[in-house]
Formats: structure tokens, C-alpha cells, sequence
């Protein structure tokens, strides 16, 4: 085989050095490697183009090589000597001509679109085929005489040959080493001379002879066609080098492009009609895409509203929706028309805006929800409440609310500190979340008010079922918890348009009906009621005239004489406030001080009533005493003493005769405040009561934080010592206390002379009470020095004048 082989070559050999004109043999050669490089050179723009401008490069790269193979074949014929004429039919020579470029455009045409290494190799066998197709056609194109003896080995050697070169040159192309770059053209150049010397070798002239005589021999078409087809190739050639020049130029500068682009943060994508042909890696590690992103639509990755949007107005920023691998990315792109590969297409920068959109979100959150418990705020809530009264209002359906309100919270935070409220803030906003689920909308309004507006579908039902709901998740809750720190709430409903016409007449009316829950005895829930409207209405008118009560002149004193048990002398009074009407007549201090409370008018008043009692007071005897009720909204004023002293100052009263009588409730109120403002008026010399003592639950670890000098029992205490054992076992304790403490007691509310020899058994010194006198204009009473002097039994009532 190998020595066959060997024949064979110098066979080759021998028919090359022999049989040729050497001069032609190189211009045949030449011919053809410049045919071969124009044909790469083209390709490789075919490559770098799209759509029909690729068609047509390839064409031309085709027309080149084809023509470079025929060209060459025919001047290497000229060159051949083997001593016959030959001729030339025309229509064969011309047959070869087209299959040299229909077959090689079909390999670069495959070359051009695979991307693959395998593909290049098929595509350039192609190639070879194309050159031994040519090859033989012309040889057929041959006029002589007698018949061509064929070397079948060499024939088959010269096409593998003519196929495996092109082969190579064309998978050269895939690389871009400068290498490949040179060593593509050789390789093309070597496969179509190869392939034409090795035929030639394998053809035995021997046997022919000269049928065709010419007296030049060749024909002048032929020399006329090949001179056109050297031109055309030179042509491309230099055609091919400027193109592949410029597109080297080109690549060089896309591929800096390219890394300033990779270098970029934001994602870039360059589109051409909608396909995608170019991204930076931003943009890959956006879509988190392995696949190939080139030459697929921007719709695969980009939402058609936003694709719309970029394409109609460029230069402007818009906003959309990246397809990402974990789902959409809001992103915010831009697009600029560029000159990219030859040709305009869109730039379209996208920047991934989800942790500005987050922050956003975040800042959106904060602003409609409460930070502490996480349930929407004021504004929110009050959003919803519109919206729902106005669906309900269009659709004729309902919307009801439930305004929730804790019991004794304040107490929480004043006993146990800020954390503790907060956590009890926080478990009932957890409960209102969990119990509300679908059926309406939970808030915080402020402090310890909560509201929930119901699903506009909602009845009046749902309404208690859910209040029973939540006092029951309250209670169950409350079990869990320590004592105070349970959570005990109010609840107030009312529904629109049943109870009021727009937004804020049905928080009113919620409000009302949660203030009757809570007069009711906290814990509870209270629909509202037209009567509680007119009841608030009425307090509202009352308000109003109390403000003028004072300047008016409404309002004056009575005193009760508090007596001493053992002396029965009076040893001072209390004076109580009356307010008389000019339509409503009399209204007891016990309803219109708290009006007084929640108006804001009790400063005054009980400014005016601390000026007059003292003021009276200053012209009795200098042993009776005045006790004045202040009340919790009075002592919560840390500048209370202020007024004290000045009106001390101005009146003469001695402050060692002042006694200051505070409830029990109103100190727990606010205990810290309390203790401060007391603890002020205690240092101008002034006592401090602690009023209906035993009512406010009060344990004696927080009273004796109090500067206090006495204690009044409470009248129930009193009323009910021989109906109730354990109100006489309080009554003794208390006056137990009280020695203990070494503080006086005084019994309130003594009506009967049962009472009286009780209190008298357990030692109690002081009392106050019908028994003795009911309260009194100061002139009732007559000569105050008698009442002082007066030895009593004090089982006979002061002789005073009943009005
Ligand atoms: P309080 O300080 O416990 O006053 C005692 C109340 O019991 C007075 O009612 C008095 O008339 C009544 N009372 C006295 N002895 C007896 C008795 O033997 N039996 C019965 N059933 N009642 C008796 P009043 O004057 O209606 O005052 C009610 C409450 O109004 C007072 O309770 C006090 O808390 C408040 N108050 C009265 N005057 C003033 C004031 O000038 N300022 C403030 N802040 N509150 C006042
Ligand atoms: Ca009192
Ligand atoms: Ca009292």
C-alpha cells in the first residue's frame, strides 16, 4: 500500500515537472490563492452579516472560489503539455464553471450558519466536492481524440485530497487566531491545486490524439474568459481584504465595546426588530439565563408593555418586568438607537430596581401602618373606612365598625414600663389579625384605640359574633398573662347607613356605643343606640353652659360638718360644689364633674372652688379645718400647687388647715405623676386625703408611695357593715391600717346610729354623714364657735336648718 502510495506521488511529481509549462503552472497557483483567500475573507463577513446580506456575501465568496477553481483548472491545462491539441465544448466548460459555485456556495453556506466544529469539516468536504466536481466536468469538457485512460486509485486520492484540505481550511475559519487567519487560504489554496495535479496525474494521455487543430491551439474565448475571471478574482480579492479589514477593525472595536459594556452594572441588550443580538453579562446574570440569549425575542425576557413602550420612545425611561430565573424583577430600562454590526438597532440599557422598589415598599409600609403592632394606622384605616362606606352606599349594603379600647392601659404602662404596654399592644394586634382573617380590617389608631371596618357584605351579626370573638380571644389570652398585664378591652359598633350618614358620624356613633361599654363596666360590647346619640348630645349642651357656669355666678358651696367621735365637737367640713342651672335647676357634682373632666374645665373650676372655700374658711375659727375635692385631671396637672399656694397667699388661710381630698381611682390613674404633684402640695404644708378609700383596688405597696395624712372610708363600707359581715371586717381593717400607719380615718356616709356605735366600738375618731348634718350653705350653721365648744352625744343631730 505505502509503496503503491509512493508510485502514485511521484506519479504526481513526474506529470507536474514533466508534462508543464512551469510559468503557467505558477500563475495557475496564483490565481487560485488569491480566488481562495477573497472566497474566506468573504466568508467570514457572511458570517459576521444577517438575513439576505448574508445570502448575497456568500454568493460572492462563492462566485470567487468557483471562478478561482475554474480559472486555475483551465490556465493549469494551458500550462499542461502532453503533446496533442486539445479543444474545448463550450457548454460543459461553462457546466463546470456553475457546479464549482453552486456546490461551493453550498458549503459556505453551511458553514456560515452552523456553529458548530463537525459542521465547518462537513461544510468544507462540500467544498471539496465542489473543486473534483469542477475538475471532472472540464476534463469531460476536453475535445480529443481516442479516450483518456483513468487511474481509478489516483482519481479516488485526488477528490479525498481536494475534500480533506478543504476540510481543513474551512474549520480554520472557525478560529480567529492569526494562525487560522493565514492558514485557512493555504489550506484552500493546497486543496484545489492538489486536487487538480493528483487528477491530473491519475489521466493517461497516452492513447489520445489531436482531433481539434487550431493554429494556435487554444481557443481565444478561453484566454478572453480566463483574463475576465483573474480579473473578477484580483477584484475580490482586494474587495474581500477591505471588507475583512474593516470588520476586523469593526470586531476589534465591539470587542473593547464588549468589555466596557461586561463591565457594566446595568443589563444591556442590543435588539434588532424585536430579536435579541447582543447582551452584556449584567444582563445574562439578570435573566440568570445558561442557555444563549442571542437571536431569541426580547418578549422571552422583557414584558410586551414594556417592549412597546421602548420601541415607541426612546431616550426615555420606562418601566417593566424582567423575566428573571427566580421570578419577575421590576426593572427600569432605556433605549438608545445605535449603529451596531453595520446596521441601527435599539441599545436598551435596564437597570434592576428591585431594592429601590423594596425600599419604596418599605417606606409605602411604614407610612400606613402602625411600626409597633404592624396593622394599618389612622390614615390607612380611615382610606378603607371611605372606600367601604362608599361601596356600601353604591351597592345598598352596610358597613359597620367596631372601635376597640383597652381597659386600664395607661395603668400597664405606668406600673410595669413602656416594654410591658407595648407587648400587650402587640398580642392584640396579633389576636385582631388572626381573628379577622378575611372578614374585615383591623388598625390602630392611636395608644390603645384600635378600630376594624368589616367587609361592606357583612351584617350587624357578624358584628357581635366577631366582638364576642375577640373579648373571648382577649379573655383566653388574659389567662395566660398575669393580672395586669391581661388584656381587657371595650368594644363600641355601629353601622352605616343604620346609625349615621357618612365616615366620621359612624365613628362618633362607634364611639359613643364603645363609651357606654365602657360605663357599663369595661370588658363588654355595646351597639349604639339612637338614645346614647341624644344622651351625648345632651352632655355636649351641658358642656357648653358649664363653661359660663362660673363667670356666670352658677355655682356656689355647701359644707358637711365632719365631727369627732369621742369630743363630738366639729372639727372641720368639707366643702362639695353645687351647680344650679337656670333651666335644668340643680345637677349633682357627680355629673357634672366629669363633664367638667372631659371638656377641660375643671382648672377653672376647681380653681374657683379651692379660691371660695378658702377664702370662707379664712374667717372661721382657726381650729376648724376645710377639707376640698380635686379631682384626677386636677392633680395630673404637675403645676397643681401652684395655684394652691397663691390662692393661700391671697386668702390667709393657714395651709396646716387645708386638706386635699383625692380619690383612690384618681391616684392610680397615674400613679407617677400623682405621687409628684402631691408630693409638692404635700410641701406647702397642705394634708392629702385619699377619698372613697377601698373602691379603686389599689394595693397598699402603691398608696404608701403617697404622702397622705388620711383616709376616708368609703360610704358603702359604712351603709353595709351589719347587712355584710365582710364590709365590717374591711371597716376593721382599715382602721387597723390606719393606726398602723398613723394616719387619722375618717367614716363617710354615717346615717344611722347603728353606724355610728360600730364605728365607735373599732376606735374610729373622726366621721361624716347625715347623722351629723348633710351638707349646708356655711350660714346653716350658725355660730361655728358653738359648734366647736358644743359637748355632744353626738346621737343628736347638729341643729342645722335644712333648705
Ligand atoms: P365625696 O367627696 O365622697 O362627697 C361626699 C358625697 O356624699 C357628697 O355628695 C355628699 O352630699 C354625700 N353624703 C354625705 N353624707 C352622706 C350620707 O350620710 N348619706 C349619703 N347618702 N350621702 C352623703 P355630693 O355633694 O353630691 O358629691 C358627690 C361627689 O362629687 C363627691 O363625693 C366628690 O367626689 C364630688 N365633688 C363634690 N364637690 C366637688 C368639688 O368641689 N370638686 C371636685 N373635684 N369634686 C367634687
Ligand atoms: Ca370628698
Ligand atoms: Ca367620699
Amino acid at each position: 500500500m505505502k509503496s503503491a502510495g509512493a508510485v502514485q506521488l511521484s506519479a504526481v511529481i513526474y506529470t507536474l515537472l514533466n508534462n508543464h509549462d512551469l510559468v503557467l503552472v505558477a500563475v495557475a497557483a496564483l490565481i487560485c490563492a488569491l480566488s481562495a483567500f477573497a472566497g474566506i475573507s468573504l466568508l467570514h463577513h457572511a458570517r459576521r452579516s444577517t438575513g439576505w446580506m448574508q445570502m448575497l456575501w456568500l454568493a460572492v465568496a462563492a462566485v470567487s472560489v468557483g471562478f478561482g477553481i475554474w480559472a486555475t483548472h483551465f490556465v493549469a491545462m494551458l500550462a499542461f503539455q502532453s503533446g496533442i491539441n486539445v479543444g474545448y465544448d463550450l457548454p460543459l466548460t461553462l457546466a463546470s464553471l456553475s457546479l464549482a459555485i453552486a456546490i461551493v456556495g453550498g458549503g459556505f453556506w453551511f458553514a456560515a450558519i452552523s456553529s458548530s466544529n463537525a459542521d465547518s469539516i462537513v461544510a468544507g468536504a462540500v467544498v471539496g466536492v465542489g473543486i473534483s466536481a469542477m475538475h471532472y466536468t472540464g476534463m469531460a469538457a476536453l475535445i480529443v481524440g481516442g479516450s483518456i485512460a483513468w487511474d481509478g486509485n489516483l482519481v479516488a486520492l485526488s477528490i479525498l485530497t481536494g475534500m480533506a484540505l478543504s476540510a481543513g481550511a474551512l474549520r480554520a475559519t472557525r478560529s480567529s487566531t492569526l494562525v487560522s487567519r493565514v492558514l485557512a487560504p493555504i489550506l484552500l489554496t493546497l486543496a484545489i491545486c492538489a486536487m487538480h495535479f493528483t487528477a491530473m496525474g491519475a489521466a493517461g494521455f497516452a492513447d489520445c490524439y489531436t482531433i481539434v487543430t487550431s493554429p494556435e491551439g487554444t481557443p481565444g474565448w478561453l484566454w478572453m474568459v480566463l483574463a475576465l475571471a483573474s480579473t473578477l478574482i484580483l477584484g475580490l480579492a482586494l474587495g474581500g481584504t477591505a471588507l475583512d479589514l474593516r470588520d476586523r477593525r469593526q470586531s476589534s472595536e465591539s470587542a473593547r465595546m464588549r468589555e466596557l459594556a461586561d463591565a457594566a452594572v446595568e443589563g444591556l441588550v442590543i435588539v434588532r426588530q424585536g430579536t435579541i443580538s447582543a447582551t452584556n453579562r449584567s444582563f445574562n446574570k439578570l435573566v440568570g439565563s445558561a442557555v444563549e440569549i442571542s437571536g431569541r425575542p426580547l418578549l422571552d425576557y422583557l414584558d410586551a408593555e414594556a417592549c412597546a413602550a421602548l420601541a415607541q420612545t426612546p431616550n426615555a425611561t420606562i418601566e417593566g418586568q424582567l423575566t428573571g430565573t427566580d421570578g419577575p424583577i421590576p426593572v427600569e430600562a432605556v433605549a438608545h438607537e445605535i449603529e451596531f454590526q453595520g446596521v441601527r438597532q435599539l441599545a436598551i440599557a435596564i437597570r434592576d430596581v428591585s431594592v429601590r422598589k423594596q425600599a419604596e415598599e418599605h417606606i409605602r409600609f411604614l407610612a400606613h401602618h402602625d411600626a409597633l403592632t404592624g396593622l394599618p394606622n389612622r390614615v390607612s384605616f380611615g382610606d378603607r373606612l371611605n372606600e367601604t362606606i362608599d361601596r356600601a352606599r353604591s351597592e345598598g349594603q352596610s358597613c359597620t365598625v367596631l372601635c376597640i379600647d383597652l381597659d386600664k392601659f395607661k395603668q400597664v404602662n405606668d406600673l410595669y414600663g413602656h416594654a410591658a404596654g407595648d407587648a400587650l399592644l402587640r398580642r392584640v394586634g396579633a389576636i385582631l389579625r388572626r381573628e379577622l382573617a378575611e372578614i374585615g380590617y383591623p388598625a390602630r389608631l392611636s395608644g390603645d384605640e384600635f378600630a376594624i371596618v368589616l367587609n361592606a357584605s357583612s351584617s350587624i351579626a357578624a358584628a357581635n359574633r366577631l366582638a364576642e370573638r375577640l373579648l373571648h380571644a382577649f379573655e383566653a389570652d388574659a389567662a395566660e398573662a398575669s393580672g395586669d398585664l391581661a388584656i381587657s378591652a371595650s368594644i363600641g359598633i355601629a353601622s352605616f347607613p343604620d346609625n349615621a350618614g357618612n365616615a366620621e358620624q359612624l365613628m362618633s356613633a362607634a364611639d359613643m356605643a364603645l363609651y357606654r361599654a365602657k360605663q357599663d363596666g369595661r370588658g363588654a360590647y355595646r351597639l349604639f343606640e339612637a338614645s346614647m346619640d341624644s344622651e351625648l348630645r345632651d352632655r355636649r349642651l351641658v358642656a357648653s353652659d358649664l363653661a359660663n357656669a362660673v363667670s356666670a355666678g352658677q355655682l356656689s358651696l355647701v359644707y358637711q360638718p365632719q365631727v369627732d367621735l369621742i369630743s363630738g365637737a366639729v372639727t372641720g367640713f368639707e366643702a362639695l360644689v353645687r351647680w344650679a342651672h337656670p333651666q335644668r335647676g340643680e345637677i349633682p357634682p357627680s355629673t357634672f364633674i366629669p363633664i367638667a373632666e372631659e371638656n377641660g374645665l375643671i382648672a377653672q373650676i376647681g380653681e374657683w372652688v379651692l379660691q371660695t372655700a378658702c377664702a370662707e374658711a379664712a374667717r372661721w375659727p382657726a381650729s376648724l379645718s376645710l377639707a376640698v375635692n380635686v379631682s384626677a385631671a386636677q392633680i395630673h396637672n404637675t403645676s397643681f400647687s401652684r395655684p394652691i399656694h397663691e390662692i393661700l397667699v391671697r386668702t390667709g388661710l393657714s395651709p396646716l388647715r387645708l386638706e386635699v381630698e383625692v380619690t383612690e381611682t384618681a391616684l392610680v390613674r397615674d400613679l407617677v405623676r400623682a405621687v409628684t404633684t402631691l408630693r409638692q402640695v404635700r410641701a406647702l404644708g397642705v394634708r392629702i386625703a385619699i377619698d372613697d378609700f377601698g373602691t379603686g383596688h389599689s394595693s397598699l405597696a402603691n398608696l404608701s408611695a403617697f404622702p397622705f395624712s388620711r383616709i376616708k372610708l368609703d360610704q358603702s363600707f359604712v351603709r353595709s357593715f351589719d347587712r355584710n359581715p365582710q364590709s365590717a371586717a374591711i371597716l376593721h381593717a382599715m382602721l387597723e391600717l390606719g393606726r398602723y400607719l398613723g394616719v387619722s380615718v375618717v367614716a363617710e356616709g354615717v346615717e344611722r346610729r347603728e353606724e355610728l356605735t360600730f364605728l365607735r366600738s373599732e376606735g374610729c375618731r373622726t366621721a361624716q354623714g347625715y347623722l351629723f348634718g348633710p351638707p349646708a350653705r356655711i350660714d346653716r350653721f350658725g355660730d361655728l364657735t358653738g359648734l366647736i365648744e358644743q359637748q355632744r352625744t353626738a346621737d343628736e343631730p347638729l341643729q342645722v336648718a335644712r333648705a
